[in-house]
Parts: structure tokens; C-alpha cells; sequence
């Protein structure tokens, strides 16, 4: 080899060289200020307060995750995932509606959708694989257990009578006059799936609820939307993913109630559950119901949260849309900056004549899913959705609502808004205190032991 050869072999080595190491560091550079934008977010989003998820949600296994992004691609919540530095994370964890879209979509199985440790969260009872709760023989299926969407809900409610009958059949007992098999408290979809498992199982049954076949679905607005994800339902077969109005998912359980002779009595409350002789006695407003085993399919809803302010009971204010389109040419208030609220607003602001305001304590609304946040947004840009941020009602009297502003020197009175309807959807106080009362163990706080307290904290906390 000549020495000309060896001087451009050189170079060439040479310039690649330089190029492959100019490339390293702007990959480098580009990663740290992906970085530090993913810091950024990450505290805005801890300072809003959507960094947690109430109901389940994913969870990346960043030793497992190839950085791929194919779940952030199958995520349609928009801003729940990000895949920075070659890892998926999650940043947004409160807009995750725990659909398990991006779980499905992981080649290597890194990402997970469900409630992580719940040992410490006092708001999640705690429950076996087969969901039954430290009350020997008591179940809970469904969204009252922390899990959300009516998939799961099916899913659990299936689960857990599985389990039952297992029980029932290796520990027969003779049949007695007045104590079922089981009880399934809740015919929303968790009771009504439990509740179905029962007959194509041939158990003896008794089943209470306080509304009507359908629960919380009974209760949405007028021909909501729900997206469903798919799943199967005893005596009801394969649902498909899909958007359903809520009259068909309701005319599709009513239709297998009527069907098979299916027996709900309906206005009943739970009361009690009191373990006796190895049964359960389960106390409603109209009687004790005797049971081997219970099922509770209560759901989060409990009573719905009130405001505490003069005039709140007033005739003009309710807690719940029904019916949108039963409301055209008037003022509305909408209170609540969760989903409900924004769903409310928007179904009301679709309504020709209506003039509708959206107060919100927050200056922003960080638990929305993509969806909602969307459609919000498109009806504020239009003109059809007025939306009051950091506001507080005061006062409602007949025709006007006292606001003030929640600046945190002290809220300033705002202008009185005229409104002929006020819908409250501030959430519901969820039935943990029957559960308490039934003796129902849930996560706690981590206990703090006297020298622990002395040091500073429990152990592995201390400064
Ligand atoms: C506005 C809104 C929109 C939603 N949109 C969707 C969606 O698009 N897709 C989706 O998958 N999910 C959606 N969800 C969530 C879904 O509705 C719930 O996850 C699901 O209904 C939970 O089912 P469940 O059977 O556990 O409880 P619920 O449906 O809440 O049913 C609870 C049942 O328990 C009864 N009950 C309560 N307390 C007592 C008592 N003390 N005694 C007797 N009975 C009692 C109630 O009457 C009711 O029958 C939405 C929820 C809301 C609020
Ligand atoms: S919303 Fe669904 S797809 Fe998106 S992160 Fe949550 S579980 Fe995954
Ligand atoms: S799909 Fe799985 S491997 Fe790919 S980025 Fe997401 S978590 Fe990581």
C-alpha cells in the first residue's frame, strides 16, 4: 500500500471517527434536554396533583423496557407516557384511565396496568387474587376494590363468584331454609356479572341494590358515550370493544334479567355484614338477608359530595345530570373539575340556547381523560362553554350564585352569576365507612413505633 493510500484510509478513519463522536454528543445533548423537559413536566405535573392515579394505572419495569415507544403509540389519554432516554415513563398518571391499551402493546412485557402497593393506601381495601376481603367469606368486585371501567368490573365480578362456587362445592353444606348460597349487593356491571355467574352456575341467590340494573351506568346523562373495552359477560357472551350509548349497554343486561326470571330488589340499602354461625347476615333497610357468602359490588359513588353552602339544597340544585336535552334556553352551573362535571357541561353546552359556566376551584384540570380534556377545550375555543377557574361558590340563592375567586391571599367576591340550574358533580364520599364498620381492613400509612417517632420518623425515613 502506497502512502497516499494510508494517509486517505487515515483520514476517512479519521473523519468517520469525528462524525461518529459528533453525532454521540448531540444524541447526548438531545437526551439531557429531553431530560430536563421530563423534569420540568414531572414537577408540573406533582404540582397539580396529577401525578398519582386514583384507580389503576400503568407501571413501567424500566430493567425490561426496550424503548420501543409501541405503548405510547397504543395510548390514546394522550400525555400519560413519554419515552425519554430510551425508556418509557409515566408522567401524566392521573389522565391514565388503567384501559391497559400500551400493556397489550409491549413486546417484553415491561409495562403493567394495575394498582401497585397498595398496602399503604388507606383508600383500597385490601383483597385476595380471588377478592376476598379479611371478612372470611366477603367479596368486593369491582370499582369499589380501586379498579375502574366496566371491563374490570365484568371481569371481577366473574372472578369472584368463580370462587364462591369452588368454595360451595368443596365445602357442601345441607340446604337451610332462608340462608343463600351467596348475596350480590350492587347491580352495576361487577354485581350484575357476579350476579349473572350465579345463574349459569345454578347458585341459590338473593341480590339488593339501592338504584336500579345498571348502577353507575343507570345513572349516566342521557345517552352518554361509554367506551367499553371488550370483555366477556356470563349469560351475556363476548362483548366488543366499542362505543355504546349507555341505553344499549342497559337494554343488553335488562334483556338477560328479563330473560332469565333474574330477581333484584331494588331501594334496598346495605346496612351491616355481621359473620354469624359461619354465615353472613347481611342488614338492609328492609330485613336481614342470610347468606354464605356476600358479595359487595357497592362501587365509588357512595352519596354525592356536597358543597356546605346556604342555599344548596334549593329545588334548582342537583347533583346529577339525567338529561341534557331536557334543558334548552337556560343558564347552567356546572361545579366539579372532574370528568363528570366536565361531561355534564358539555352535554348541557350542546344544547341550542343554553348559556353554561364551569367553575373549578383549580386554575387547571388535571384529572381529565384525553378525551374530555379535548372536548372541553373545543367548546370553550367556540363560544359554547364559559369556563370560571379558580372559583368557589359561596352562596345560591333562586336566580344567582355567590363565586369567589381562590387566590391564595384570600378570595375576592367575584360577579354574582345568574343561573336557573346548579349541578354540583364535586364526586361522591365513597361507602368506606361501612366497610370500616363491617370490620373490612384496607392499606394504612405506614405505623410509626414510639422510639421510631422520638428518631424522626419510621425506619428507612430518617433524615
Ligand atoms: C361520568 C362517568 C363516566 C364514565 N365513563 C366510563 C366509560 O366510558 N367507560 C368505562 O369503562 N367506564 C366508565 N366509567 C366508570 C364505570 O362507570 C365504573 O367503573 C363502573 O360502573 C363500576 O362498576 P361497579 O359495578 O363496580 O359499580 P357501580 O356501577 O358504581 O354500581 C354500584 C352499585 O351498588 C349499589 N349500591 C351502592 N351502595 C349501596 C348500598 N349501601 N346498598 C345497596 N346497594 C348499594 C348502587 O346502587 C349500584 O347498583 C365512568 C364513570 C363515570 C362516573
Ligand atoms: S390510559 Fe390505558 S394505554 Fe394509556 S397508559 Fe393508561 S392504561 Fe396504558
Ligand atoms: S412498549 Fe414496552 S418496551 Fe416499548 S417503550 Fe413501552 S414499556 Fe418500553
Amino acid at each position: 500500500m502506497d502512502l497516499v493510500t494510508v494517509i486517505v484510509i487515515a483520514a476517512a478513519v479519521g473523519v468517520f471517527a469525528l462524525v461518529a463522536f459528533w453525532q454521540h454528543g448531540l444524541e447526548r445533548e438531545r437526551d439531557a434536554e429531553a431530560e430536563a423537559k421530563l423534569k420540568e413536566k414531572l414537577k408540573e405535573v406533582k404540582e397539580l396533583g396529577a401525578d398519582k392515579a386514583v384507580a389503576q394505572h400503568s407501571h413501567v419495569h424500566q430493567d425490561k423496557c426496550i424503548g420501543c415507544g409501541s405503548c405510547v403509540i397504543a395510548c390514546h389519554e394522550g400525555d400519560v407516557l413519554s419515552v425519554v432516554s430510551g425508556l418509557a415513563r409515566v408522567v401524566h398518571a392521573s389522565h391514565c384511565i388503567g384501559c391497559a391499551k400500551c400493556e397489550a402493546a409491549c413486546p417484553v412485557c415491561a409495562i403493567e396496568v394495575g394498582l401497585g402497593d397498595v398496602s399503604h393506601r388507606p383508600d383500597i381495601p385490601i383483597l385476595s387474587p380471588e377478592l376476598e376481603t379479611s371478612v372470611p367469606g366477603l367479596y368486593i368486585a369491582g370499582e369499589l376494590g380501586g379498579i375502574a371501567l366496566v371491563k374490570n368490573a365484568i371481569e371481577q365480578g366473574k372472578r369472584a363468584m368463580d370462587d364462591i362456587a369452588r368454595r360451595l362445592k368443596a365445602q357442601p353444606r345441607p340446604k337451610v331454609t332462608g340462608v343463600h348460597d351467596v348475596l350480590v349487593v350492587g347491580v352495576g356491571p361487577a354485581g350484575l356479572s357476579a350476579l349473572f355467574r350465579a345463574v349459569e352456575l345454578g347458585l341459590d341467590y338473593a341480590s339488593v341494590s339501592l338504584d336500579d340494573v345498571g348502577g353507575t351506568v343507570f345513572k349516566y346523562p342521557r345517552r352518554k358515550l361509554t367506551l367499553v373495552q371488550a370483555a366477556q359477560m356470563p349469560l351475556v357472551g363476548k362483548i366488543k370493544e366499542g362505543e355504546y350509548y349507555k341505553e344499549d349497554l342497559l337494554k343488553m343486561w335488562g334483556d338477560v334479567v328479563c330473560k332469565h326470571g333474574i330477581t333484584v330488589q331494588i331501594n334496598a340499602a346495605v346496612e351491616m355484614v355481621t359473620p354469624a354461625d359461619g354465615l353472613l347476615e347481611t342488614k338492609t333497610n328492609t330485613g336481614v338477608i342470610k347468606s354464605r357468602f356476600v358479595v359487595l359490588a357497592l362501587g365509588r359513588r357512595g352519596s354525592p359530595r356536597k358543597l356546605g353552602v346556604p342555599g344548596e339544597t334549593a329545588q334548582h340544585v342537583l347533583y346529577e345530570l339525567a338529561d341534557a336535552a331536557a334543558l334548552q334556553g337556560q343558564r347552567a352551573l356546572v361545579v366539579g373539575g372532574g370528568n363528570s362535571a366536565v361531561e355534564a357541561a358539555l352535554g348541557l353546552a350542546a344544547q341550542p340556547g343554553n348559556y353554561v359556566v364551569l367553575s373549578h376551584r383549580k386554575n387547571e384540570f388535571s384529572r381529565l381523560t384525553g378525551i374530555n380534556k379535548q372536548r372541553l377545550e373545543k367548546a370553550v375555543a367556540e363560544g359554547r362553554l364559559h369556563l370560571l377557574l379558580s372559583s368557589q361558590v359561596k352562596m345560591i340563592d333562586s336566580k344567582k350564585v355567590v363565586l369567589h375567586s381562590c387566590d391564595p391571599g384570600g378570595g375576592k367576591e367575584l360577579p354574582h352569576l345568574e343561573s336557573d340550574w346548579v349541578f354540583v358533580c364535586a364526586g361522591g364520599d365513597p361507602p368506606f365507612p361501612l366497610l370500616h364498620k363491617i370490620g373490612v381492613k384496607f392499606g394504612k400509612a405506614p405505623e410509626t413505633s414510639e422510639e421510631e417517632r422520638a428518631a424522626g420518623g419510621p425506619a428507612g425515613e430518617k433524615p
